[in-house]
């Protein structure tokens, strides 16, 4: 059984300084507007194979405009802080 753990996007376009390493680190995920240079967020839940991309760019972005927040899909939507999960393949006792 597989659980998937999404991520979902959120940007603060207000203090977007229009720098684009958003853009530069996740193309698929961030692009820029026209007029202003502001980030546009082009999808709010990226495919797993975005995920190091997306989390590159919000480490990136200089005005910490990306916020990031994990959320479970499947039948266990409730993700508990401070509850980490150890993805290392190995058994114990
Ligand atoms: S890296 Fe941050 S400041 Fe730069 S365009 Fe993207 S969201 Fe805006």
């Amino acid at each position: 059984m597989t659980r998937d753990v999404a991520i979902e996007v959120e940007v603060d376009e207000a203090r977007c300084m229009a720098i684009g390493n958003c853009v530069l680190s996740a193309p698929a995920v961030f692009d820029q507007s026209e007029e202003e240079g502001t980030v546009v967020l082009l999808d709010a839940t990226p495919p797993a194979d975005e995920h190091d991309r997306v989390r590159e760019a919000a480490s990136l972005c200089p005005a910490s405009v990306i916020s990031l927040h994990r959320t479970a899909s499947g039948d266990q939507p409730r993700v508990t802080a401070g509850e980490r999960r150890t993805d290392n393949g190995g058994s114990h006792g």
